[in-house]
């Protein structure tokens, strides 16, 4: 979207949203609420200066965390959804966006190959988790809920939250779930959740869900996909060849419950993540006064199927609007924006593996690379020491700065590529790029040539001592 597309679209809002009122007879805004020109000039003033203390989340030299600037078209709905304030808790909170929400998730539901759901928007995924855990815990109380050591870090906190026992599942060396671990665990333990995570967090693997929920059928334990990161790229897995993994991805619509979240690859600002659940019937399991057969209405009261209340129904409407602009579909509208990122990583993957002083730490499954600088010295602290150096040095360039981030690993994950890394510390510190703007796909060379600058410099600054 241009800037010229935008402002016409914001003046169009302003203009909307004056034609709106004069449905009713003219009010005007109290006296207590004034602020003088004066005041808010002097304060946007200083507003502007402190945000300057931010990195440049929207250009392709932020490579770092997971953070980039919403799509216009969200910030357009967001608002001109806003100026009225509606409430998605309940539906005469404001009709319209919770009609939007159903819309949405319907679409998302379908993403997913979810043929009925029941599920809402939520203000996070963590909270979106919470309520996925919940439900579990309610439907096996007592059992206990698995995740992999790389599993988000709250659904540890979740589950002491929710008081469910919650058992630590290793990875394997692609980052993903061991599933021979995951199987004795299941024989040895009373599991009646497992959760598996579609792009963690750290480098973006995933768990082998297909493998999961066979294990899930014979075991009899339900499976929750934490896709909160890597959800929608269910979009490019039935592409020919698929650009990510079709069997891991295809298996989405066997899950029990799955968590997305839009403010992460849907777009969207943050304050909108997604919950859903297979079967509706799990809409019993919250506390009101409705007959079951609520739930599979069309007017479904959106604040009876939620763990929180209020909640911004402009969320729903800047979702919805995107997804009118930029629809769930595989080779238009969102499809190609993940297909860029996807690319981007792949591309950025392949410079590193040709590079004397960057290591791949692990072949992108997403659009996360890890990779670390190493020079003579292969051992975990001298690799560690060398990451912290071109994180900073990058960062705090003069010209050209490139912003990463930094993430601490097992080092036997480095040895299982590297054997020769020697382990003087169980942990090192890697750098970790999240691409997850389409416009890294070209920037990606750039970014390769300061990185690998920037670790020659502080290499060979090393071993001159200084
Ligand atoms: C980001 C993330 C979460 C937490 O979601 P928030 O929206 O930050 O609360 C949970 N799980 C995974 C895999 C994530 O990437």
């Amino acid at each position: 979207m241009t800037g010229s597309q935008f402002e016409h679209a914001l003046r169009r809002i302003l203009a909307e949203q004056a034609a709106w009122r004069t449905q009713w007879e003219d009010m005007h805004p109290d006296d207590t609420l004034h602020v003088s020109g004066e005041t808010l000039e002097r304060s946007l003033d200083e507003l502007f200066a402190r945000l300057r203390d931010n990195y440049p989340f929207y250009h392709p030299a932020y490579a770092g965390q997971m953070l980039k600037p919403p799509h216009p078209a969200a910030m357009l709905g967001y608002f001109a959804a806003q100026l009225i304030n509606p409430n998605n808790h309940a539906l005469d909170g404001g009709p319209a966006t919770a009609q939007m929400e159903k819309e949405v998730v319907q679409d998302i539901a379908a993403m997913f190959g979810y043929d009925r759901h029941l599920g809402h928007l939520t203000s996070s995924g963590t909270i979106a988790n919470l309520e996925a855990l919940w439900v579990a815990r309610e439907l096996q109380p007592g059992k206990g809920i698995a995740y992999s050591e790389n599993a988000h870090y709250t659904h540890g906190r979740m589950c002491e939250v929710i008081g469910a026992r919650s058992i630590v599942v290793p990875a394997g060396a692609d980052g993903g779930m061991d599933i021979d671990a995951l199987n004795s665990i299941v024989l040895s333990e009373n599991i009646g959740t497992v959760v598996a995570t579609l792009g963690t967090t750290g480098v973006g693997a995933l768990d082998p869900l297909r493998a999961i929920v066979d294990l899930g059928r014979a075991r009899g334990f339900r499976v929750h996909a934490d896709a909160a990161y890597g959800g929608f790229f269910r979009l490019l897995a039935d592409a020919d060849p698929p650009a990510v993994n079709r069997e891991v991805f295809a298996a989405t619509g066997d899950c029990d419950s799955i968590v997305v979240d839009p403010h992460k690859h849907g777009l969207q600002p943050y304050g909108c993540g997604c919950v859903l659940f297979r079967d509706p019937s799990v809409g019993t399991l919250y506390a009101h006064d409705s007959p079951y057969t609520y739930f599979t209405s069309d007017d479904l009261h959106l604040g009876e199927i939620s763990l929180e209340c209020s909640r911004a129904g402009a969320s729903a409407s800047a979702l919805w609007l995107t997804l009118r602009c930029l629809p769930l579909r595989p080779d238009t509208g969102l499809g190609p924006v993940l297909a860029a990122c996807r690319q981007a990583a792949l591309r950025w993957a392949g410079l590193i593996r040709t590079s004397s002083i960057l290591y791949l730490l692990l072949e992108p499954a997403l659009d996360i690379v890890t990779f670390f600088p190493a020079k003579g010295v292969f051992s975990a602290s001298a690799i560690s020491a060398l990451s912290d150096r071109v994180f900073r040095d990058a960062m705090q360039a003069e010209s050209a700065p490139v912003y990463l981030s930094k993430l601490r690993v097992r080092t036997r994950m480095l040895q299982a590529r590297y054997p020769m890394v020697v382990a003087d510390s169980e942990w090192t510190t890697v750098l970790r790029s999240t691409l997850m703007k389409p416009e890294h796909e070209a920037f990606v060379p750039e970014l390769h040539r300061r990185v690998e600058r920037f670790a020659s410099l502080a290499a060979n600054r090393d071993n001159s001592g200084t």
